[in-house]
């Protein structure tokens, strides 16, 4: 705490893991030694770095470019357990949904992860912040909140500002790191400058800009609101331009989808189904790879055929970093 009982800044902890890799607790992203090959470590390992458990498929919100719309009853805690111990060897874990502070049980599906050596992450809207916040702190690296930044932004292409907020506050006074995620359409591009000063004043890790899969509720989205590969790059080169002169301290992350990103993440639902996440030309733009409930993931990994896309995303080689090392980290 600092001398005015305000709680103080995350330190830049590393967790140092084999391999050369490490995670940066307060970047809240994987690093590599200078010169890895990260071909060879994908090639080499036997699990994967990050995976995304959704925990459950509700929400209190219904954004306009949500993708995971399609219900599926929560799994069990003793699902959770079998994920659990299926998924040894991962070094990260997203416990996400839906809107997985939506789980009256959030705090001890926490523990119950934070059993093993995983490194835990929450993607949340923060709605539910005040109820979780005591119990999680100190059990994950950080929570990543969805905001397309001001008010009548965030009001318009997601959710509700005004419960978004309290949430986040309450996840920070319980010391938790925060980092944004904003997803990018068209005629949200002139708000991006805000969301990073919203971010700034948040002391938050990192901003990713993400663009809208066609999936879900955003297929509904006017085609207009789609941006191409070029133009996201123009408005990444303005914010960045725009970091440097305002000396904002939050690294920013964009992530587009170029067939150096397919299938670089796994997702998890809440059957135990894995799957390659997000396969252009696939069904629902999941791959499916195994079950969960059914086999380890170093099996499901071995058919991965992602995975080099897999180490070279988390590892910023195939995303627009900057910040926090630049071109060699990510989240
Ligand atoms: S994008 Fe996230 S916060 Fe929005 S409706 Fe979907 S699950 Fe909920």
């Amino acid at each position: 705490m600092t001398d005015l009982g305000l709680p103080g800044i995350p330190s830049r902890r590393n967790l140092v893991m084999e391999d050369g890799l490490a995670f940066a607790t307060h970047g809240h992203h994987f690093t590599a030694e200078p010169g890895v090959d990260v071909r060879e470590l994908a090639r080499r390992a036997v699990a994967p770095l990050s995976v995304i458990v959704q925990v459950t498929k509700r929400c209190d919100f219904d954004c306009s470019f949500c993708s995971e719309v399609i219900q599926l009853p929560d799994p069990t805690p003793q699902q959770l357990e079998t994920m659990r111990d299926n998924l040894k060897g991962t070094r990260r874990i997203f416990l996400s949904g839906g809107e997985p502070l939506m789980r009256r049980d959030f705090g001890e599906i926490v523990d119950m992860f934070a059993d093993e050596d995983f490194v835990l992450a929450v993607p949340t809207n923060a709605t539910h912040g005040l109820q979780h916040a005591k119990r999680i702190a100190g059990k994950i690296a950080f929570a990543n909140i969805g905001l397309e930044g001001p008010r009548g932004v965030t009001n318009r292409v997601r959710g509700d500002y005004d419960k978004v907020m309290p949430g986040v506050r309450a996840l920070q006074d319980e010391g938790i790191p925060i980092s944004l995620s904003a997803v990018v359409y068209r005629s949200t591009l002139a708000a991006l400058p805000f969301t990073v000063q919203i971010a700034d004043v948040l002391n938050a890790g990192k901003v990713k800009l993400i663009m809208p899969l066609r999936k879900g509720n955003a297929l509904n989205l006017a085609e207009h609101e789609f941006i191409t590969d070029d133009e996201a790059s123009e408005a990444f080169g303005r914010l960045t331009e725009l970091r440097s002169t305002y000396q904002w301290s939050p690294a920013l992350r964009l992530t587009t989808w170029t067939p150096e990103n397919e299938g670089h993440m796994i997702v998890v639902e809440p059957t135990g189904k894995a799957n390659a996440w997000p396969v252009y030309d696939s069904k629902d733009l999941f791959e499916p790879i195994g079950n969960v409930l059914e086999e380890p993931i170093q099996e499901i990994w071995k058919r991965y055929r992602f995975k080099e896309n897999h180490y070279r995303k988390y590892l910023g080689a195939s995303i627009r970093t900057i910040g926090h090392g630049g071109g060699g980290s990510a989240a």
